[in-house]
């Protein structure tokens, strides 16, 4: 099974300021990491590739730095390393951002002369947050989507897929070729040999810019994005905490049900 696992560079939340002007992230001297969520869904991928045979390909769109998470990608196990980059691609949101990776994934296809069976991204990033790529990337791909995905085995054909509702869990199948985006599965993202990562380090990861891609330019970057984020503002959130023990007042659960009682009339403004 040939799988294809979308991945975003995204800086160390903690450390998360936005310029109140640009309403931009500062990305300078802030470490970044590889996304969460997308370490899941590379490591989903890694074990389908354990069970079935195929190949693991990630695919990144950033600056050049994003080479960094595709490296780390490559020592965990990726057969190969993508990163879509240059200043035709800056500034995209969702709907060039999924354009720009749809077009990608056609050349890779055509590069590589193999088929994908599979599209794997993460639930979301933690820093854009929108959860709108997968979804996007799915239609721009014309394939059939599951979000949410906790857990999939292979099964025949096509995929039982595990999925993470409010209410609990749906288990359906899935006919291939599919996306899927990946919520925090029961296992991480493993780590890295020594070996692993000497490897990686041999190992070239391709730019891809316009020139290698079948792309309308007018979709890209940010003259392809109808979206523009005019106002950003920073929650302040301050902590409060109460100590309860039972006392002649009442017993602790009594005095929490009471403060609840009192916090939820506040809210509402009784
Ligand atoms: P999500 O949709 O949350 O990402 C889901 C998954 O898609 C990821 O886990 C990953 O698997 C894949 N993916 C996402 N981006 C990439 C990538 N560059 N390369 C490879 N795989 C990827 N854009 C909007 O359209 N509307 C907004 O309201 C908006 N608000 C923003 C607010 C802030 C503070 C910031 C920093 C950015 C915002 N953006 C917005 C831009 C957004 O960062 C980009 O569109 C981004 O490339 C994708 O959106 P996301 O981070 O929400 O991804």
């Amino acid at each position: 099974m040939n799988c294809l696992v979308c991945v975003k560079q995204v800086p160390d939340t903690d450390k998360i300021t936005i310029d109140p002007v640009r309403h931009t992230l500062i990305r300078e001297g802030v470490s970044s990491i590889l996304n969460p969520y997308d370490g899941y869904a590379l490591e989903t991928a890694l074990r389908l590739k354990e069970q079935c045979g195929g190949a693991v390909i990630v695919l990144s769109m950033g600056p050049p730095q994003a080479k960094e998470v595709l490296e780390k990608c490559l020592a965990v196990g990726a057969d190969g390393a993508y990163l879509v980059s240059g200043k035709a691609f800056g500034g995209a949101d969702t709907l060039a951002t999924s354009y720009t990776l749809s077009a990608a994934a056609a050349a890779l296809s055509r590069r590589l002369s193999l088929s994908f069976d599979l599209i794997l991204c993460g639930k979301q990033a933690m820093d854009g947050d929108t959860a709108q790529v997968g979804p996007s990337l799915a239609q721009q791909m014309q394939l059939p989507q599951v979000t949410n995905v906790r857990e999939l085995q292979p099964d025949g054909e096509s995929l039982l897929i595990h999925r993470q509702t409010t209410q609990g869990e749906e288990v359906l199948r899935c006919a291939l070729p599919a996306l899927v985006t990946v919520s925090a599965t029961p296992y991480a993202l493993r780590m890295p040999t020594v070996r692993g990562k000497l490897q990686a380090r041999k190992k070239e990861i391709p730019i891809l810019d316009e020139t290698c891609m079948d792309v309308d330019l007018d979709r890209c970057g940010l003259r392809g994005s109808p979206t523009r984020v005019i106002q950003t503002a920073t929650k302040s959130v301050q902590g409060c905490c109460t100590w309860l023990s039972d006392s002649p007042q009442g017993s602790a659960a009594q005095q929490l049900a009471q403060l609840l009682t009192r916090l939820g009339a506040a809210e509402k403004g009784v």
